[in-house]
């Protein structure tokens, strides 16, 4: 993968003020934050020297692309906006100047063509991240953005200057470095293998920084699932459903694990589920089975004569349940239920999943948690450290899966007023 000039830090003194404006940015982490942060800042004219602990740039980013890199999502700007919760106000102007459109349009002109997927996700064509974060480094690289590897950045010396342990130093040991403004754009404490350690938040707190500690979101949960219900349905997608957590209603479809659920709709429904789980210890999740039927018919349906239909059959035929659907009413409903229609439907109608944990944070999505909203003004800078950013993942706010978190991370840093 061609890169920026790739320059030995031997003295990881930030770019020298030749630049247009005569200022210098440092940008720490070159996730798509970090990155969108240099392209903007470069354009801007600032001499631009990125700092990555890895040796390659982007590799969550590549991870997305695997399952085909949802970027945007298509739907109405209003709704759109919705997804981030808590977080909207403080994302929305950056959302409404550089939303799903502009993303779009974005990547056409770094060559990559997208499409609407049918459920209104937006993927580009090739849905890969490759050729997409092949053709950004090459324009940051004609920008002028210089990228040093192997950076891991540990912190500030009393006097200011970045820390960073890097193979490259002479002595093996740390070299330091200064800009005009520092942007931290070091991702969330999920999929750590990939380089978002979240150990910055200890670095941060200790220079008094208030962050909210990480929880996972877009998370899968663990389920006691007896053997057998693992022997016959563990890897099995249960479709067309709904799953309910207080007030949230999703819809959609998952996947049954060995240890739980996990998949799209299970994503969805994870901030809640999440969050009742972290208050009483304890969460369920409700699921309608036949969500296009309603409780009468299904009721109705039931009361039809089984005749010497075994009760998979007629589940089958009566209401269209698979052999997964079917195994999970076996799972949870007991016995003297199975031969009420009355109460049968209404177990497949409400179907009780009492989940006992979220799976690791590590094995999250994204993370919830991060640099606390108050310790940044309107445009991500550390009140308590002017001339310094935060973006991206590292800031606390969570959004689900459809393209709204990388969505997020690219308008925070597309759209700024830099110093
Ligand atoms: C399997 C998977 C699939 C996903 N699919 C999608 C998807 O389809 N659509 C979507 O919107 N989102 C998706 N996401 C989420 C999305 O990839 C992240 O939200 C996004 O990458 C966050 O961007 P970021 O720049 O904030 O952080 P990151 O991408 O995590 O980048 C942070 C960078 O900082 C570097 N870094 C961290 N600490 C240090 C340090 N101390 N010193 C130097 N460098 C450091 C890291 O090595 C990394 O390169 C997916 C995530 C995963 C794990």
């Amino acid at each position: 993968m061609p890169h920026p000039s790739n320059t030995t830090a031997a003295n990881a003194v930030a770019a020298t003020k030749s630049s247009p404006n005569g200022k210098t940015a440092m940008i720490i982490g070159a996730g798509p934050a970090g990155l969108m942060a240099a392209e903007r800042l470069a354009g801007k004219g600032y001499a631009v020297t990125l700092y990555e602990g890895m040796p390659s740039a982007g590799r969550k980013f590549l991870m997305a692309g695997k399952s085909g890199l949802n970027i945007t999502h298509s739907e109405d700007l209003e709704t759109f906006l919705t997804r981030y919760g808590t977080s909207r106000d403080r994302l929305e102007p950056h959302l409404r100047t550089f939303g799903p459109d502009q993303i779009r349009d974005w990547c056409a002109g770094l060559g990559v063509e997208t499409f609407v997927g049918s459920s209104g996700r937006v993927f580009p064509t090739a849905m890969k991240a490759s050729p997409l974060l092949r053709a950004w480094l090459k324009r940051l690289d004609g920008l002028g953005c210089k990228i040093h590897y192997r950076h891991y950045w540990t912190g500030w010396k009393d006097a200011g200057q970045a820390v960073f342990k890097t193979p490259d130093s002479p002595t093996n040991g740390d070299v330091t470095a200064t800009a005009d403004i520092t942007v931290l754009a070091l991702g969330g404490g999920s999929w750590k293998r990939l380089g978002s350690d979240g150990k910055w938040m200890d670095i941060l707190q200790n220079a008094g920084i208030k962050c909210t500690p990480f929880k996972p979101a877009n998370c899968g949960f663990d389920v006691n699932w007896t053997d057998h219900l693992i022997d016959k349905c563990a890897g099995a997608p249960v479709k067309a459903v709904t799953l309910t957590c207080g007030t949230q209603t999703v819809r959609g479809e998952f996947v049954i694990s060995k240890t739980g659920i996990e998949g799209s709709a299970v994503y969805a429904i994870s901030a809640p589920l999440r969050d009742q789980w972290l208050e009483t210890g304890d969460a369920t999740v409700t699921l309608d089975l036949t969500p296009d039927r309603s409780l009468e018919d299904v009721t109705n349906r039931l009361a039809k004569p089984r005749g010497k239909n075994s009760m998979g059959n007629h589940l089958r035929k009566t209401l269209g349940l698979d052999a997964t659907k079917t195994a999970l009413v076996f799972e949870v409903t007991p016995r003297e239920t199975l031969n009420d229609p009355t109460k049968l439907a209404t177990a497949i109608k409400a179907l009780p999943i009492k989940i006992t944990k979220p799976r690791p944070i590590d094995e999250a999505i994204s993370t919830a948690g991060g640099v606390a909203w108050e310790e940044l003004d309107e445009n991500f800078q550390l009140k308590k450290r002017p001339g310094t950013y935060c973006l991206g993942e590292m800031v606390d706010w969570e959004a689900p899966t459809g393209g709204y978190l990388l969505s997020g991370c690219f308008a925070a840093a597309a759209h700024h007023n830099w110093l």
